[in-house]
């Protein structure tokens, strides 16, 4: 029997560019268990097949090998879609570092490709933003509102302002076409099928925890983010998709916590005995990043609810197997 979704609207037929991703493929896994056929299109540049393997052998799902800056692997396509959720991007500082122009044409050019796409299918349209548009915050929390602050020549730029111009792109598609559209800005998530040495705090943590080495702190470690599970970032998407709100609605929050905090949590937690080494912190790097999640609350109904002791342990647990296996 299929699970009904957030917000009570179950899609016939959803593609999920970027689908074999992190957040990617756990949308897929929750859009498949509601009874929704999925297509899921990735070029692999930052994803893994490995990601998606144990869906392939699910009737619903077909993964399609292709790059969502190519126009004609979106029209080709073929059936028609009602839902188009766009998550193609590199995401994680270390990927978008070392493809900064695949970062920039997939905001440009891949958004304007599934926005195409989603009209056309007279589709929902939803946009994977991130609470990276607000750049290094002047305001806390950052609520919608904030126009954020943002060096568009900083290393980070690349990601931030793809983002912002998809959020651009997105919004004046809405005026000019009347395409259904939302925009998520999500923020730090985190779970299973992240990938150790993509530069992000919890994989690296985790990895370097497990491995009985030092846990290497930028700074001074007392930079906060608060860490949202995936499966709870999955929900406020799809309560997102299913509803009439057109965004950029931020998903995101729990507790903010200090990176120091975090790897001396994760320590604890995988009972080792590593320290911690602070290492030089990254240009741009913001000091601080916490969400006013009152609009989701107030519109959606939605809260993250996975504390993140519970969500680190099953992180833990996947990664423990991962390198085991
Ligand atoms: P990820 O790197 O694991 O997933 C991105 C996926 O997009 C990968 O599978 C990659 O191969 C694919 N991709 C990249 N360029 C492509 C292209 N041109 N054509 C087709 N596929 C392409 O990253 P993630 O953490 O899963 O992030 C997914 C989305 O969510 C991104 O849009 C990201 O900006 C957004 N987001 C993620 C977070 C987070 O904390 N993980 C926070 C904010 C926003």
């Amino acid at each position: 029997m299929s699970e009904s979704l957030s917000g009570g609207r179950n899609w016939r037929r959803a593609l999920v560019t970027g689908g074999a991703g992190f957040v990617g493929s756990h949308l897929c896994g929750r859009l498949l268990d509601a009874g929704t056929e999925v297509v899921c299109l990735d070029n692999l540049a930052t994803g893994a097949r490995g990601n998606v393997v144990a869906l392939e052998r699910e009737p619903g799902f077909r993964f399609v090998h292709a790059d969502a800056t190519d126009p004609a692997a979106l029209r080709g396509l073929p059936g028609r879609f009602d839902l188009v959720l766009h998550f193609a991007c590199p995401a994680s500082p270390a990927d978008y570092l070392r493809l900064p122009l695949e970062t920039l044409d997939v905001g440009s050019t891949g958004t304007r490709n599934a926005l195409e796409r989603a009209h056309a299918d007279g589709a929902r349209f939803l946009l994977a933003s991130t609470s990276e548009v607000y750049g290094d915050p002047l305001e806390h929390p950052q609520r919608e509102s904030y126009w954020g602050n943002v060096n568009p020549v900083g290393p980070r730029s690349v990601y931030d302002e793809s983002k912002r111009f998809a959020e651009a792109l997105t919004t004046a598609h809405r005026q000019v076409h009347g395409t259904d559209t939302a925009i998520v800005r999500i923020f730090n998530t985190y779970g299973p099928r992240m990938r150790t040495g993509d530069g992000r705090a919890v994989p690296t943590f985790i990895a370097q925890a497990l491995d009985g080495v030092p846990l290497t702190v930028a700074g001074d470690g007392g930079q906060t983010r608060c860490l949202t599970y995936v499966d709870d970032t999955v929900e406020g998407v799809l309560a997102l998709a299913a509803s009439r709100e057109t965004g950029p609605m931020n998903i995101g929050g729990g507790d903010e916590i200090t990176m120091l905090e975090l790897a001396r949590r994760i320590i604890d937690l995988t009972g080792s005995g590593s320290r911690v080494r602070f290492v030089e912190r990254p240009v741009d790097d913001p000091g601080r990043r916490r969400p006013d999640t009152t609009l989701a609350r107030e519109r959606l109904g939605w809260r993250p609810r996975t504390d993140w002791t519970t969500g680190l342990e099953h992180t833990i647990g996947w990664f423990a197997h991962a390198v085991a296996a």
